[in-house]
């Protein structure tokens, strides 16, 4: 009756992972996405190209070497845009080449268009070519559409001058100034970018602060590093238009202040995809930034009809919506499904220096009350540490003054987005700090860290009980 056991739409992580999972339950699987998008977000405009520049960008500039070479030191003086987006096209391409294989491998099948739904179970998929549509009837089906740059109407963007966070990747010329409007994590990774390459950045942001879910010594330790690399940030500054001239674009704000620069990125979050699938006609409907409600097991409010990934809203990233599409596949083919555990969910944000952290912030925990003592390790003091050339990097560890069980890691510098997960597996494991103050780890390496951070913990908890009696 049905042409498929289950239909995905948007090739995207949490799209592939849903396909391939449904299909490894030997499941009859299609997946639909556009042309020109097969890896979804991730591998065409965000994640992928985006890290890949950052790759480029610290390679090129030869900035993780000027401690040892000194501040002069560049791999090449002139980067153009080919230098950055070669290596980027380079890795796209790869990377869609892997998914393409994985998904036939699986035998997923691929279905070229954009898919809205007729009624409940039948999805009409239209190519670029108005006639040229097909239906396809599935017995479940999984959104996993994504999310684009959210535009505000009053900002003219030419993809040019003044352009969204997907624009960015095509500009001509490295811009020698840049307004980022949006201190969010996007516009922080690219203000840090640019401002490496030798870009000055001007960062506008509504709030007073930026990244106000991390915690606040990491995020001062960062803004200390961009100021270094000449970011300018203007906090509790509303833009109130942007001009463009032949020299550039000039933003006023509210306050009066006016910016000149070569370019402005807006980076002020971001759309469900939404209005292409006619949600109505399956008795679904999105809020007003495009987003799904779903269930703990991503079941929209039709039974048969799951959501996934950025489509669903927080914490929209490419890490998560992985796993939400394997286990939303795994609850639409009846298997049983655990509940994803987000206070064991890392967050990285891949700004230069790079900053990762799991669990609880200082403020969080105090805010609760819970009590707890810190734990710190700083790169310098780790032979690793001056091996790499890194002496601003840190490591943080939170833990219950009570059981000694850890509740918190936050991660500033080199490696930062790796090192997370091995106190994400001590939490996981329920584990106290005695593992890391007994282990052996390898040396030099950063991963060390953990133990001098938990030795520090463990030595201001030994001179707390002896104060105590
Ligand atoms: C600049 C940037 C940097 C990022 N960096 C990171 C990072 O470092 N780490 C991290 O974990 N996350 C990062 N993210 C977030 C990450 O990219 C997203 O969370 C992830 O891509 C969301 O996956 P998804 O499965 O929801 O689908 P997406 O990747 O958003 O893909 C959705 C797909 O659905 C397709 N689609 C939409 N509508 C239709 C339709 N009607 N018919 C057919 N196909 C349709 C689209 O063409 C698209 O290919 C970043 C995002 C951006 C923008």
């Amino acid at each position: 009756m049905y042409d498929y056991d289950l239909l995905v739409i948007g090739s995207g992580p949490g799209g592939q992972k849903a396909a391939i999972a449904a299909a490894k339950l030997d499941r009859r699987v299609a997946i639909v996405d556009r042309r020109d998008m097969v890896g979804g977000v991730c591998i065409n405009t965000g994640t992928i190209p985006s890290k890949t520049l950052r790759e480029a960008v610290l390679y090129l500039t030869g900035m993780t070497q000027r401690e040892m070479y000194g501040q002069s030191y560049r791999l090449k003086d002139d980067i153009t845009v080919g230098d950055l987006s070669s290596r980027t096209q380079h890795v796209i391409g790869r990377e869609i080449d892997v998914i393409r294989s994985q998904l036939s491998r699986n035998r997923v099948t691929l279905l070229i268009g954009t898919a809205s739904f007729i009624d409940a179970h039948t999805i009409s998929i239209k190519g670029t070519d108005e006639i040229d549509e097909r239906r396809v009837h599935a017995e479940k089906i999984i959104i996993a559409t994504g999310t684009r740059p959210a535009r505000p109407g009053t900002v003219d963007f030419d993809g040019r001058t003044v352009v969204d966070s997907d624009q960015i990747l095509s500009l001509d010329k490295i811009p020698g100034s840049m307004v980022v409007v949006g201190a969010g994590v996007i516009g922080i990774e690219y203000a840090s970018m640019f401002a490496a390459l030798g870009t000055k950045v001007t960062v506008v942001e509504r709030r007073d602060r930026m990244l106000d879910f991390c915690d606040v010594e990491i995020v001062e330790a960062l803004k200390y590093h961009l100021r270094d690399l000449a970011v300018t940030f203007r906090f509790r500054e509303s833009v109130l238009s942007v001009g463009r001239h032949n020299g550039g674009t000039l933003t006023l704000l509210e306050s009066g202040k006016r910016l000149p620069a070569d370019t402005v990125m807006y980076s002020a979050g971001r759309q469900g995809l939404t209005t292409a699938l006619n949600l109505a006609n399956a008795g679904l409907s999105a809020d007003n930034r495009g987003r799904i409600k779903v269930g703990s097991d991503f079941r929209t409010e039709i039974d048969h009809i799951f959501a996934v990934g950025d489509v669903i809203g927080f914490p929209a990233l490419a890490a998560t919506s992985m796993e939400q599409g394997r286990l939303a596949a795994y609850a639409a083919c009846g298997e049983d499904v655990h509940v994803m555990r987000h206070d064991l969910m890392p967050i990285g944000i891949y700004t230069i220096p790079e900053i990762s952290y799991v669990g609880s912030t200082e403020d969080e925990l105090t805010e609760r009350a819970v009590p707890f003592e810190v734990g710190v390790a700083r790169y310098r003091e780790l032979a690793r540490g001056q091996i790499v050339g890194d002496s601003y990097g840190m490591l943080k560890l939170l833990v219950s003054s009570v059981d000694r069980k850890l509740l918190g890691v936050h991660v500033f510098g080199t490696g930062a987005t790796e090192l997370v997960h091995i106190g994400q597996t001590v939490m996981g494991c329920d584990g106290t700090i005695d593992y890391l103050v007994d282990a052996v780890f390898n040396y030099p390496t950063l991963a060390e860290s953990y133990k001098v951070a938990a030795l520090d913990a463990m030595n201001k908890m030994r001179a707390i009980a002896r104060f105590s009696g």
